[in-house]
């Protein structure tokens, strides 16, 4: 019998299964795809997440896949719909003094986050969880393939979660945008670096995040005109798009895909022995950077609870359950400043731009969150 059983080896599985597998327990991790995932969601993270990291005991040799700027120094600015700066977010410290402002590479830290695991905690991939049977004693997690008995399950298998859907627990969706988006990883070749910060290009017709990351790749995220929904077959449109925003020669799409941006939480976080974490539990269009930093926040509370061996699943969700839906109206808020109405884009940006108040109500929100 496993002390606790972790579905998903997404990032947050593979951080809860380090974290409960370095007090000792007996953790198993189930994930229904062969490897961990290759494509990178999540860019910017905060110092909640190094702090996790180092107690998984990856810290040092995720570093070549974190990246971040000094105190004081830009992290972010915020252009309006003509490219005129309207506010900018510089670095601060937070817990342990681990800067809040961080970039990764997240397919690389899941691949070291696996690896840490390997020899500690038994890894079944290629196995779907199916099925759950709850009883007073044990939980069993049933795949086609076997049936393995815990005495808690943490269900980390995301948004579509099964395990959320086994235990018919309904998602109340928050927002859905009205526009597709288009994320593209490129890895940038030769790059000089001029601008270490991420931008913002904040627009009515048109809003655009650009973020260096480590390794010389570098996301965009792009939200598309009604007339683009066929763009991931145009390779020259996407170039179009990729020069008007960034000053790079020579680039290589590693990967491009197209979504909807959805917030939604799950209406419970539990069910007896068994806890929903991450995109599972909650998740969030990634205007705040939150969506993986808010299921690292999941991961070190449940850890906390592993480790003080008083673990009630009704207080996670005491401590968790509020704080993220105020996290996810700050998603939101800082949504509708990216896409702004006509009306906002001509009189809220210039307030912004000419009221230091307002900027400051801003790094608020994008700090908060
Ligand atoms: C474009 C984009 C940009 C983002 N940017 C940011 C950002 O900058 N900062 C931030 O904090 N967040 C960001 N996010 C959100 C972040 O990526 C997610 O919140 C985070 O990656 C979710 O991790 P997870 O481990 O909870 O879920 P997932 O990564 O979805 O992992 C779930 C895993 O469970 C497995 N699984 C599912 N069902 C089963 C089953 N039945 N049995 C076994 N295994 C199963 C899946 O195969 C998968 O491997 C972004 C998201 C997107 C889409």
């Amino acid at each position: 019998m496993y002390d606790a059983i972790i579905v998903g080896s997404g990032t947050v599985g593979l951080t809860i299964a380090n974290l409960l597998s370095n007090l000792g327990l007996k953790i198993c991790l189930i994930e229904k795809g062969s490897v961990t995932n290759d494509v990178s969601k999540a860019v910017g993270v905060n110092d909640e997440c190094l702090l996790a990291w180092q107690l998984c005991g990856v810290l040092e040799k995720i570093s070549d896949y974190i990246g971040y700027n000094q105190e004081g120094e830009i992290i972010l600015k915020y252009f309006d719909a003509e490219k005129r700066k309207i506010f900018a977010l510089h670095q601060s410290l937070g817990v342990d003094n681990f800067p809040k402002g961080v970039v990764i590479l997240q397919n690389k830290i899941d691949e070291i986050l696996l690896q840490n695991l390997r020899g500690k905690v038994d890894l079944f991939f290629d196995e779907e969880v199916i099925g759950i049977i709850q009883n007073h004693e044990f939980i069993a997690v049933n795949t086609k393939k076997n049936s393995y008995e815990t005495k808690y399950l943490i269900a980390a298998d995301g948004r579509e979660s099964s395990v959320r859907q086994l235990l018919g627990i309904k998602i109340n969706l928050l927002s859905e945008s009205k526009d597709e988006w288009l994320i593209l990883n490129l890895l940038v070749k030769n790059r000089v670096l001029t601008k270490e910060f991420a931008e913002v290009f904040c627009g009515s017709q048109r809003s655009v995040v650009s973020c260096p990351l480590p390794c010389d790749h570098h996301r965009l995220e792009i939200s598309l005109l009604k007339n683009e929904h066929d763009i991931l077959n145009h390779e020259e449109k996407i170039r179009k798009i990729v020069s008007a925003y960034t000053d790079f020669p020579n680039y290589e799409i590693v990967n491009k895909f197209k979504l909807r941006f959805t917030t939604a939480i799950a209406e419970k976080y539990y069910e007896n022995h068994i806890a929903l974490c991450g995109d599972a539990a909650h998740c969030t269009a990634p205007f705040a950077s939150a969506g993986l930093v808010s299921g690292v926040r999941d991961c070190l509370v449940l850890y906390e609870m592993f480790k003080s061996k008083n673990i009630k699943f009704s207080r996670y969700q005491k401590l968790r359950y509020q704080k993220q839906i105020g996290s996810l109206k700050l998603a939101i808020k800082l949504g509708q400043v990216m896409r702004p109405s006509w009306f906002s884009e001509k009189i809220l940006f210039f307030v912004i731009r000419f009221f230091a108040r307002s900027r400051l109500f801003i790094s608020y929100l994008s700090l908060r969150s």
